[in-house]
């Protein structure tokens, strides 16, 4: 009898424990790409039984999208990347403060909002690549040293409209000021080889081709190309190391001020940020963990350790509408 009643009792248990887990639902916003969070998505449904319902889109549209619905929206979190936009959304006032210990312990300062609206959830790095038959790595040295005449009709860029591309300049201008930042991009522009292209993938097949000799891209643009195809002739340098250090930047998260689920969304937000999600989260893009208890995939790695810029990232988003002016006026396409 004493066994029956203990069986019915773990039954009792296990059964409103799981009711209660099943009932709960997080509905996410992102501009991340489905095959990159899918499984990750799947693995916390499992592991915590809460359901994660998600719609991708572009970041811009999403925004709007949060703006319009208003109080109405069933959206608990924004995922997009580039620390502009999360600016950006910070801005719009569509994302509510978290105080969170495990967030500050995982996430380094400078990759997360000083306003606690918005956390960096994977690192990604803008550097030079190069055409290995054409340039040597020690002719090269920096950002800024690409706008040198030397590199005339050798350069090659994405286009200005990238928000890749406005974030890297704001940072140029956190770091070396407005005039010196607007001779850094025209000498760029003089130095174009060709006109900017729409993708980094494409930047890295034009060097490839030597249609130019060096470039920048994110460094998961060139994981992915090198992967389908190892042949190719190109290396990453790593730019800036004698001064600031690499630009980077990250995808992150934050919960939107009308969220009827924050509670929960503070918990996703915090298993993101910790080892196993982490781990899975950098590797399915070729990024690297913002944890820095995990370490990046082995492919990731072999490009080897670089010193990375640790000015707070908010500022790509303060300085964005003055870089995109600044590149304008240089006649950075
Ligand atoms: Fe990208």
């Amino acid at each position: 009898m004493k066994q029956f009643v203990c069986i019915i009792l773990i039954s009792i248990f296990t059964f409103t424990g799981y009711a209660a887990a099943s009932d709960k639902e997080l509905v996410v916003y992102t501009a991340r790409k489905e095959h990159l969070i899918k499984d990750l998505f799947e693995k916390y449904e499992k592991e915590h039984g809460v359901k994660i319902t998600y719609i991708t889109g572009k970041a811009a549209v999403l925004l709007q999208r949060i703006l319009s619905e208003g109080s109405g929206t069933n959206a608990d979190i924004l995922l997009t990347v580039d620390a502009g936009n999360l600016w950006q959304a910070a801005r719009k006032d569509i994302l509510a403060p978290v105080e969170s210990q495990i967030l500050k312990e995982n996430i380094p300062s400078h990759y997360r909002d000083p306003e606690n609206r918005w956390f960096g959830l994977s690192v990604r790095a803008r550097t030079i690549v190069y055409n290995t038959n054409a340039v040597k790595k020690a002719d090269l040295q920096s950002y800024e040293d690409l706008a040198d005449p030397k590199w005339k009709n050798r350069l090659l860029l994405r286009t200005s409209k990238k928000v890749y591309n406005q974030s890297l300049v704001a940072m140029l201008i956190a770091t070396k000021g407005e005039d010196r930042t607007a001779q850094i991009v025209k000498g760029w522009v003089n130095n174009l080889a060709a006109p900017p292209y729409s993708s980094d993938t494409k930047v890295l097949e034009a060097i490839a081709a030597g249609q130019g000799d060096a470039g920048i891209v994110n460094t998961y643009y060139y994981g992915r190309l090198m992967k389908k195809n190892p042949d190719l002739p190109l290396g990453i340098f790593w730019a800036d190391q004698d001064d600031k250090g690499v630009h980077v930047n990250v995808s992150g998260a934050g919960i939107l001020n009308h969220s009827k689920n924050k509670i929960e969304a503070v918990r996703f937000i915090e298993w993101l940020s910790a080892k196993d999600a982490q781990k899975m989260f950098a590797d399915a893009n070729m990024e690297y963990p913002v944890n820095t208890q995990v370490a990046p995939h082995a492919d990731v790695k072999a490009w080897g350790r670089f010193k990375e810029s640790t000015v707070n990232l908010s500022k790509a988003g303060q300085l964005q509408a003055d870089a995109v002016m600044l590149m304008d006026k240089a006649g950075y396409k």
